[in-house]
């Protein structure tokens, strides 16, 4: 059946999510999950009829939230289907291009490749920024840049002056894209303020991460209204299933944003722990991160990703030479990671 499928299609490789890849062990540290696993009342009645196609009340808890108007919110299934919308909506087939700059998040290459879109490919700078000449250099038929920040996996910001200096140089002519997924840990550094300056700006939100609710599958689009209602045109006509829409709801009112504050700053405190503990070591470099997640540089990096597998801590492996990504779980998962990492070294000097 395969030689059935699309040209593009059969040539694909899927990605490979922290889930793909599997492991076994009871130390999970490789999806940026939260470990925070919260209560929720799942009462539903009325289920024999359809969604709302863009579910009003979540729509305006999440405009509230982020300090935008409800014209500029569209929900759909997760940021990643924020991602393949912008695609389909913007990007003509074998035409028009994407730009992003690895290393960075991997979704926004497949999505592309499933639709048949070219990819130009910039490279972040050694300080892991955007390189704005060769970016120029490169903005012939691209009709989205992206820009992940706090980057996944390095887990540093992009220079907000950079970014404006990008949404400048795109106008008219790009829709510049930035991933906003890991925002919530670092409120401050949104760009949620310049969607009134610049309408070739898309801001892509969730809740998987801050919120703890990476199996509801719930995420948002911010931009101006005429782009979410290009969108409108292509997402499908019942997106977001009434139990997520209530869900996600609960996460949105009062008391689920203050718990949400709170366990950011939870893992905050985890993350100086488990940052603090590793730069102890020798030979280890850990990269400042914003997310809930670091980045860290050891000796023999896949030595190390192995080591810890084959002991039940399961952490993310990256392409960046001897770096792993590593989530921040609770106290305990920290602890018990710390202390495995540490012997480790100790074990080689
Ligand atoms: C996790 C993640 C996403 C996807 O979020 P979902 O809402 O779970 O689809 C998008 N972008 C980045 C950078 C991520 O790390």
């Amino acid at each position: 059946m395969e030689k059935l499928a699309r040209k593009q299609v059969q040539a694909l490789t899927p990605y490979l999510s922290a889930r793909r890849i599997g492991g076994s062990g009871d130390v999970w540290l490789n999806a940026n999950e939260s470990p925070f696993d919260n209560e929720y009342k799942t009462n539903f009645t009325r289920l024999n009829r359809y969604s709302e196609c863009q579910p009003k009340d979540l729509i305006e808890a999440y405009a509230s939230y982020a300090g935008v108007s409800a014209e500029q919110v569209l929900t759909s299934r997760g940021a990643d289907e924020g991602i393949e919308l912008l695609i389909r909506a913007f990007c003509e087939p074998n035409q028009d291009a994407i730009l992003y700059c690895p290393p960075t998040y991997g979704m926004y290459a497949i999505s592309a490749e499933t639709i048949g879109v070219e990819r130009k490919i910039v490279p972040l700078t050694q300080e892991w920024q955007l390189d704005l000449t060769a970016i120029q250099a490169q903005l012939d038929n691209v009709k989205l840049v992206f820009v992940c920040s706090p980057n996944n996996p390095t887990g540093n910001l992009i220079k907000r002056e950079d970014i404006v200096a990008l949404l400048e140089m795109t106008q008219d002519k790009a829709i510049v894209v930035m991933d906003e997924a890991y925002i919530d840990f670092c409120p401050e550094a949104s760009t949620v303020d310049l969607l009134e300056q610049y309408p070739n700006l898309a801001i892509l939100r969730t809740m998987s991460k801050a919120f703890a609710l990476a199996g509801l599958r719930c995420g948002f689009t911010l931009a101006n209204e005429e782009l979410i209602n290009v969108l409108l045109k292509v997402i499908a006509p019942y997106p977001v299933p009434i139990p997520v829409a209530e869900i996600a709801c609960q996460a949105l009112s009062e008391a689920g944003l203050a718990r949400m504050k709170y366990q950011v700053l939870d893992l905050s405190a985890n993350r100086a722990y488990l940052q603090a503990g590793l730069s102890m070591l020798q030979g280890v470099t850990v990269y400042d991160g914003w997310g809930n997640y670091l980045l860290i540089q050891f000796p023999e990096g896949d030595a190390m990703f192995k080591a810890a597998w084959d002991n039940g801590i399961i952490l993310r492996n990256s392409l960046i030479k001897d770096c792993v990504r590593i989530s921040i779980g609770n106290r305990d998962e920290c602890e018990k990671t710390l202390s495995f990492i540490r012997n480790q070294i100790s074990a080689i000097a």
